[in-house]
C-alpha cells in the first residue's frame, strides 16, 4: 500500500498498516531536510480524554513522582473532550468523527508510545503556579518529548525499524483507478512521471493553508496575505486528487485554524523557529489595531479556546496588524515565545512613550482606550490565570470577559502581530473507518484519508491541541483499514 505525505497521520497511517501485514511505502512531496510536514513545526501538544493520574500514567509512563508531587493535572472526561469539540464548532462538528476522536484519543496515545513516541507534562504555557502547585488550566496536559521535532524523529524511527519504506522529494500527483477502485498513484520524483501499482492508499498529504489562490477563493479576499506557519508542501494536492476520482467534501471550507503571529515573521515557517512566532499570552493584556482600539475580547475564554479563530480578527483589521499590549505586573506570565530575540517588540516606561513606539497606530486614541479599559476593570474581584476569575472590564462597548489588569505598572511591552494560518478545515468527506466517501456518501473502494485534509472536526474554532491527536486517530485507523486489504 501507498500513504501519501509524511507528517503524524500519515506515519501513523504506515506504521497501522504494517501491523496488518501490508508492504508500505511512504511517498513524502518535501526533501529530507524539509520532511515532517506541519507536523514538525509543533510543541507536540495533544489533548487526549483522562479520568486522573492513573489514566494519565498509562501514556506519560516516565511520569515522576516529584512531578505528580509539584502538579495539579485534574481530569479532562471524554465528555469534556465532547463538549469542546461540539462548542467550538458550533454545534456542527461530524458527531461519529468526535465520537471516534474521543473515544480513541488515549488509547491511540498508549499505541504511539508503545511505537516510541514518549510522553512528557506541558507545563510550558499550559499550567499556572497556584498555591505552590503547577496547575493545569485547559484540558491539554502532555506533549511529546522534543516537541514536533521528537515525534516526527520517533515516528521515523519506528517506522523504518517496521522496514517501512519513505522517498522523499517524491510527490504524488494523481489516483490511479480500476474497476472502481484505487490502484496506484501517479508520481513525480525528479522531474519524471511514473505509476507507482498499490493495493490501497492513504491520503496524509495535509490542508491547502500553504496554496495562497485556493485560501483566497476559498477562504476569502485577503488570506493570500495571510503567513504561513508551518509547511510550504500543504498545498492541498490530496485533496484536489481525491476530488478529481470522484470524492466527496466535508466541512468548513470557507474556515480555518489562523492565530497571532509575529509581524516579521517569514512567509512560511521556519523550522528554527517553528511555533515560536505565536504569541498566546494576550488574555493577559489587551490587543489594539491600528487605530488605537481594541477589537476583541482577550479574555472570552482561556487561550485554548480562542486563540485558533484570534488570527482571523487580525487578518480582517487595517493594515492586518495589531499590537498586544502589557505591563509589568504580568510580564512574568508571559509564554516562553515572547522572551525570544525574534519577537517584534517594543519597551517604555510610560503609556505615552509607548503610543509613540507602536508602529502604525494612533497613539491618541490608544491613550483614550487604555484610559477607558482601566478605569473599567473590576479591580475587586481576584486576578487567577488558571480558572477564568471573571475579572472583567464593567461597561465598554467591548469588554473583557475574565482576567482584566489595568495596564499602569511600568515598564510597558507591546508586541507587533499579524495573521499566521495554521491549516484548513475544509477537505474532504470520510466514515468512521477513515474510507474515503464520494459525492453521494459511498466509500471509494480502497481509498482512505487521515490528518489535516479531512473535513468535518472543526468550524470557525478548534480545542488546542486536536489536531495531532485527530491525525494519529484517524491515521492509525486508515491505516489498519488499508493494511487489511494486503494481509
Ligand atoms: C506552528 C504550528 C504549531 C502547531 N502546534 C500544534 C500542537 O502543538 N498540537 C496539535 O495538535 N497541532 C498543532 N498544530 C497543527 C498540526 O501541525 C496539524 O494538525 C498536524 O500536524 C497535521 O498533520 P498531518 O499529518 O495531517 O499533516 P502534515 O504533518 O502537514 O503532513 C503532511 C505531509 O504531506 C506532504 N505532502 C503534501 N503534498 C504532497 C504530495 N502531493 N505528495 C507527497 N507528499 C505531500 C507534506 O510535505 C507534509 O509533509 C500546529 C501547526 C503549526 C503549523
Amino acid at each position: 500500500m501507498v500513504v501519501v505525505g509524511a507528517g503524524n497521520a500519515a506515519l501513523c497511517a504506515a506504521l497501522a498498516a504494517r501491523e496488518e501485514g501490508a508492504s508500505v511505502t511512504v511517498l513524502e512531496r518535501a526533501p529530507w531536510a524539509e520532511r515532517g510536514g506541519n507536523s514538525r513545526f509543533t510543541m507536540a501538544a495533544m489533548r487526549f480524554a483522562y479520568d486522573g493520574l492513573d489514566d494519565l500514567r498509562e501514556v506519560a509512563t516516565g511520569l515522576t513522582e516529584e512531578e505528580v508531587e509539584a502538579s495539579d493535572f485534574g481530569t479532562y472526561p471524554a465528555r469534556r473532550f465532547v463538549e469542546d469539540l461540539e462548542r467550538t464548532g458550533g454545534g456542527r462538528a461530524n458527531p461519529k468523527l468526535v465520537e471516534i476522536l474521543v473515544s480513541e484519543s488515549r488509547r491511540t496515545l498508549r499505541w504511539m508510545r508503545g511505537h516510541g513516541v514518549e510522553f512528557v507534562p506541558l507545563y510550558t504555557g499550559q499550567a499556572f503556579e497556584v498555591d505552590g502547585k503547577r496547575r493545569f488550566w485547559g484540558g491539554l496536559t502532555l506533549q511529546a518529548r522534543g516537541g514536533g521535532p521528537g515525534l516526527v524523529a520517533a515516528l521515523e524511527r519506528a517506522a523504518e525499524r517496521a522496514g517501512i519504506e519513505t522517498r522523499y522529494g517524491c510527490r504524488a500527483v494523481s489516483l490511479r483507478v480500476e474497476g472502481g477502485a484505487v490502484r496506484g498513484v501517479e508520481v513525480e520524483e525528479a522531474s519524471v512521471r511514473r505509476v507507482l501499482d498499490a493495493d490501497s492508499v492513504v491520503l496524509a498529504s495535509g490542508g491547502f493553508e500553504a496554496n495562497g489562490d485556493w485560501r483566497r477563493r476559498h477562504l476569502g479576499e485577503g488570506w493570500e496575505e495571510a503567513k504561513v506557519r508551518g509547511s510550504r508542501y500543504n498545498t492541498g494536492d490530496g485533496i484536489r486528487m481525491a476530488l478529481e476520482i470522484g470524492a466527496g467534501r466535508a466541512g468548513q471550507w470557507s474556515g480555518c485554524h489562523a492565530v497571532a503571529w509575529d509581524l516579521n515573521a517569514p512567509e512560511v515557517g521556519n523550522l528554527e523557529v517553528r511555533h515560536r512566532y505565536q504569541k498566546h499570552s494576550y488574555p493577559l493584556g489587551i490587543v489594539v489595531n491600528a487605530r488605537g482600539e481594541r477589537f476583541l475580547d482577550e479574555g472570552a475564554d482561556f487561550r485554548n479556546y480562542t486563540y485558533a479563530r484570534y488570527g482571523r480578527e487580525v487578518l480582517e483589521q487595517p493594515g492586518r496588524l495589531a499590537w498586544q499590549v502589557f505591563d509589568a505586573r504580568v510580564a512574568h506570565l508571559l509564554r516562553d515565545e515572547y522572551r525570544k530575540r525574534h519577537a517584534t517588540r517594543v519597551e517604555a516606561e510610560s503609556l505615552p512613550e509607548l503610543a509613540e513606539r507602536l508602529d502604525g497606530v494612533d497613539g491618541e486614541a490608544f491613550l483614550r482606550t487604555v484610559g477607558e479599559f482601566n478605569a473599567a476593570v473590576r479591580r475587586e474581584v481576584r486576578f487567577d490565570p488558571s480558572v477564568r476569575d471573571g475579572r472583567s472590564t464593567r461597561g465598554l462597548a467591548l469588554n473583557k470577559s475574565n482576567w482584566a489588569n489595568p495596564i499602569e505598572e511600568p515598564p510597558f511591552e507591546a508586541f507587533a502581530v499579524t495573521c499566521g494560518i495554521t491549516f484548513t478545515f475544509g477537505g474532504l468527506s470520510v466514515d468512521r473507518h477513515a474510507r474515503v466517501l464520494d459525492g453521494g456518501g459511498r466509500p471509494i473502494r480502497d481509498l482512505f484519508a487521515a490528518g489535516e485534509l479531512v473535513g468535518g472536526l472543526f468550524y470557525d474554532n478548534y480545542p488546542g491541541g486536536s489536531g495531532l491527536t485527530a491525525g494519529a486517530v484517524f491515521g492509525r485507523l486508515a491505516g489498519r483499514g488499508a493494511g487489511r486489504f494486503d494481509a
